[in-house]
């Protein structure tokens, strides 16, 4: 198992390979071949969203426990809604949250990174298409949630989709803890062997209605424990496995 992260290189960036605790230059492509590099302090880095996907496919109501908590019946088929690519940010930055939208909550979840161009992938073949496993904290304007009906602007605002802090590649996903922290306060904490339909068989439904390309995302769902944030919060994100996902909150300008 190692795990990618990508850090600020000058103006641009570059992706590192961490395996116990060494990081390493990733030198070649993240997406086709690559090899490891020369040896680099992983002190005074600033790690970035591991990727920018083109769109960020979510799962509504993928854990029982969250969809009795929502008061809405198990849904027969994955329930997707799309995160715009303008919603994402990294480790560290802040969630700029709309004061006057009502209630925003944090919405811990285990995502998946595509490796390869994936379009009608068999069930049997799902796992080759896909690179790792990151975390996700798909930020919710609940009231406007509601309001609305739909997800796009509740779920679309900018900052609204922290990814990170990086891709665990080799990473077993089928029963890892998922939790939730705001200001170290325990919020959620379930596992993903919870989950209604599995990491192969998200890969494989929507991929039989749109193309998924290298980098994107598929979110898969959040269990129970979702509640507010408001600015001055720090939220944390944990999936055994791949590490922590830390964002402090601030009022959007
Ligand atoms: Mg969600």
């Amino acid at each position: 198992m190692m795990r990618v992260y990508r850090i600020q290189d000058g103006a641009s960036s570059r992706y590192v390979i961490e395996r116990e605790g060494t990081w390493r230059a990733l030198e070649g492509d993240l997406f086709g071949a690559f090899t490891e590099g020369a040896e680099i302090p992983s002190e005074g880095q600033k790690v970035l969203a591991p990727v920018l996907p083109s769109k960020i496919v979510c799962v509504g109501l993928n854990y029982r426990d969250h969809a009795i908590e929502q008061g809405k019946p198990l849904p027969p088929e994955p329930l997707l809604f799309i995160k715009p690519s303008t919603s994402v940010i990294g480790p560290g930055d802040a969630i700029a949250v709309p004061t006057w939208a009502g209630s925003i909550h944090h919405e811990a979840e285990l995502a998946i990174v595509i490796g390869k161009r994936a379009s009608n992938v068999p069930l049997a073949k799902a796992n080759d298409y896909i690179l790792g496993l990151t975390c996700v904290n798909d930020v919710t304007a609940r009231d406007l949630q509601n309001k609305d009906g739909q997800y796009t602007r509740s779920k679309g605002f900018d900052t609204f989709a922290p990814v990170g802090p990086c891709i665990a590649v080799g990473l077993e996903g089928r029963d890892l803890q998922v939790r939730c922290y705001v200001n170290g306060n325990l919020r959620q904490d379930s596992r993903t062997r919870e989950l209604i339909f599995t990491i192969p068989e998200l890969v494989t439904y929507i991929s039989q209605m749109q193309t998924l390309l290298p980098g994107d995302i598929i979110s898969t769902g959040t269990p129970s424990g979702v509640g507010p944030i408001v600015p001055g919060d720090t939220v944390t994100i944990h999936v055994e496995g791949i590490g922590a996902l830390t964002n402090t909150v601030v009022a959007r300008q």
